[in-house]
């Protein structure tokens, strides 16, 4: 048995060879390693494969690493005060400058000019030339007692790091002397009867050929097995944590279905349910008339009406004496929820309020103390409900719409307004597989509204290139003329929030010359506008007076228009396939013909084509959603759907490892079901390392 403190991953990671405390502080701010173990964990995210040695001919400036042989044909004079050394390296096919800024002497004393040598580097242009800065050298550089490997992992740093000389090769090296040292001391992590069973890499196995692969076939059992404990963890937690819910039996229980539901049903309901409205309803009804806390997850695809199924979620909480809330991403979108439920429940003594971050104070003040005597039926707004001064008499149900823009941080705290949990039902227009929506978002149950209000016509989707704009135009026309209303929206994407203003404005001054008053009316809609000014916009849009909207993606979500039928989405290559098909989601939702017009630069990336290409060709958010997961990098999805996780992932991806979840979700529900405690010998290890995994990350997995 180890003893905790000694074990030698458990080791801070200044105390590595090569680290000391200023790297070790910048390793921790950086990637937050701490120790030794973190190191570890600090897989690669590309490899190269150094068996292939290329041509000087055919490499350019955006190729990755690459190998080359050949001579060192001269050194190149520099000025002494330039400090660096110049190789001129040439293999038949062509030269290529290597250059040196550190370790100069060394080189100079190494490099003979005629040898033949085997270079590894990544080719840059400098100076309207192809150099390689400090690449590596297989026949001068040879450290005694290295792990080798001619698959090069590639690690991901930042420029405070490199500035600290702590590039992907130097990681590399780091591990490399890591290893050295720890690998016969790492203990395994999963039990050795899950190992046989599945097939699975040793731990030690794993993490050498991780960083470095001792053959193809090895790294890709390498990876299957990392990513399979990181995920076979997450989902054990997450079963484990539905058991004790299930098992604790206290939701609030909705027994009933009453008169504020009945007769909202049979006087205030503008349309028919659809079927699958009503299916999910039912689902909800279910569970909050079990005793057990709700905790689910509402998919439909953007016009489904998720919306009434709420609100019809909140009259049952209310028959039984319970309030609710709702709460939504944007102010707008709050405001639009509290306009349309209020309008929907006139003749009925329900109070319904908003509570958004302009709200007055002293409004404010009455609005909270109503609440807290239980007064406010139904509260909606935006973050505002989370603060600590919203406090409810007896909250029971809590709707949170379109989540992926709220982290489960934000989330916990509003079950913590009420010693009982509230029953949660979380709305998506982003359909996501099962396991996945479970893994992003704790332990949910997940229903789907599949089927749109009948009579919707599907929207047709064209791409133009900005050339054809005044084509675009001429179209816009056409349909104002006919009643319509259009939007046009610009990309507002935060880090460059000073140019898409400009860009906005730009537009602005375009449409209104082309659509001049007084015969057309142009409003606009913007994160910088006050909210009056903001609010008149919407308002002149929603009652018909303005023809045109311009505004940026804050109209992405939810704004309800049904006379709007054109979409014209300007720089569409800069948006994100969900958000695209979101705002596609604005029109549509009328009776007439309703168009989608992606403009996009005539320069369009092998993504972008792929995003226009998809957009036009289909309207189904399931599809759409797929395919976007399958098109966002790693990186790209923690910023928007990992957003929402607990959990921080090292290795594996959601979008693309969706079978290894399956796989580990099955294997932990298959442990779980012979082992409820895990308290057998076999599973000793399994309650130590999820007690790890809980304390390196926050445990949000029982909020939803
Ligand atoms: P989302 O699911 O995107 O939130 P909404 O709840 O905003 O969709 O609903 C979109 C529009 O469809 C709204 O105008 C709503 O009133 C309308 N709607 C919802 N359900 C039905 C239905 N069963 N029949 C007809 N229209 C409906
Ligand atoms: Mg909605």
């Amino acid at each position: 048995m180890r003893q905790a403190m000694s074990y030698i991953l458990d080791n801070e990671i200044k105390f590595l060879p090569g680290v000391g405390p200023k790297r070790a502080e910048l390793l921790q701010k950086e990637f937050n390693i701490r120790t030794f173990g973190d190191l570890l964990r600090h897989f690669p995210f590309r490899y190269v494969d150094k068996t292939r040695i290329y041509a000087i001919r055919e490499i350019n400036e955006d190729m990755p690493y690459v190998l080359l042989r050949g001579k060192i044909a001269g050194f190149r004079e520099v000025n002494a005060k330039q400090k660096r050394l110049i190789a001129i390296f040439s293999d038949g096919t062509g030269s290529i400058e290597l250059v040196w800024f550190k370790r100069i002497p060394f080189f100079q004393k190494n490099l003979h000019a005629g040898n033949t040598y085997t270079i590894f580097g990544k080719p840059t242009l400098f100076g309207g030339r192809l150099n390689i800065v400090h690449p590596e050298l297989e026949d001068v550089v040879k450290e005694e007692g290295k792990i080798t490997s001619s698959i090069q992992a590639v690690y991901s740093s930042t420029e405070r790091l490199k500035d600290m000389g702590l590039e992907s090769r130097a990681i590399s090296r780091l591990q490399n002397v890591l290893l050295g040292m720890a690998l016969p001391r790492i203990e395994e992590t999963l039990p050795p009867y899950l190992i046989e069973a599945n097939r699975l890499a040793s731990l030690r196995e794993a993490l050498l050929n991780i960083h470095f692969p001792q053959s193809p076939a090895l790294l890709k059992q390498a990876q299957d097995r990392l990513k399979f404990e990181e995920l076979f963890y997450i989902e054990l937690n997450i079963l484990r944590t539905r058991t004790k819910r299930v098992k604790a039996n206290n939701g609030f229980l909705f027994s009933q279905v009453g008169e504020i539901f009945n007769y909202f049903f049979h006087h205030n309901l503008p349309f028919e349910l659809t079927g699958a409205q009503k299916r999910v309803i039912k689902e909800i009804r279910a569970d909050t008339g079990s005793g057990r806390q709700m905790n689910r997850l509402l998919q439909g695809d953007v016009g489904s009406g998720k919306t009434m199924v709420a609100l019809m979620c909140m009259l049952i909480a209310a028959d039984n004496g319970y309030q609710s809330c709702m709460m939504a991403p944007t102010e707008i979108l709050a405001t639009q929820h509290f306009k349309s439920v209020t309008e929907m429940l006139h003749g009925m003594s329900i109070n319904v309020a908003l509570l958004t971050g302009s709200t007055k104070k002293p409004e404010r003040r009455k609005l909270l103390e109503k609440l807290r005597l239980g007064e406010v039926h139904i509260l909606i707004g935006t973050h505002a409900l989370i603060e600590d001064a919203v406090q409810f008499e007896r909250l029971g149900l809590v709707v949170i719409d379109e989540q992926h823009r709220f982290g489960v941080a934000q989330r916990g705290r509003l079950w913590e307004k009420s010693e009982h949990p509230p029953h949660i039902l979380v709305m998506t227009a982003t359909p996501i597989p099962r396991t996945l929506a479970m893994t992003l978002y704790g332990d949910l149950e997940v229903s789907v509204i599949d089927e749109l209000p009948p009579g919707r016509k599907p929207i047709k989707t064209v791409h133009f290139f900005d050339s054809r704009r005044s084509h675009v135009f001429g179209f816009m026309r056409e349909q104002i003329a006919a009643g319509r209303q259009v939007y046009v929206v610009y990309p507002l994407i935060r880090e460059s929030e000073k140019m898409d203003y400009k860009n906005l404005q730009d537009g602005w001054e375009m449409i209104t010359q082309v659509f001049p008053a007084p015969q057309y009316r142009v409003c606009m809609v913007h994160g910088q506008l006050k909210n009056e000014e903001k609010e008149e916009a919407m308002q002149a849009f929603v009652r018909g007076e303005a023809n045109i909207m311009v505004a940026t993606s804050v109209i992405e979500v939810g704004v309800n228009v049904p006379n709007a039928s054109v979409m014209v989405i300007e720089s569409a290559e800069r948006f994100g396939l969900a958000q695209l098909h979101q705002l596609r989601g604005r029109v549509g939702r009328g009776a007439e013909q309703s168009f989608c017009i992606l403009m996009s630069d005539v320069k369009l990336s092998n993504d972008g084509r792929r995003r226009m290409e998809m957009m036009c060709s289909t309207n189904d958010g399931f599809k759409i959603a797929e395919e976007d997961l399958k098109m966002r990098g790693p990186g790209d999805l923690e910023g928007t759907l990992q957003s929402g996780m607990a959990f921080d992932l090292h290795i594996a991806n959601l979008a693309t490892d969706g079978k290894i979840l399956e796989y580990a979700r099955q294997v932990a529900e298959k442990v779980l079901q012979a082992d409820p405690m895990l308290s057998s010998e076999k599973n000793e290890i399994l309650p130590k390392n999820l007690s790890k995994l809980k304390n390196d990350n926050k445990d949000y997995s029982i909020i939803s």
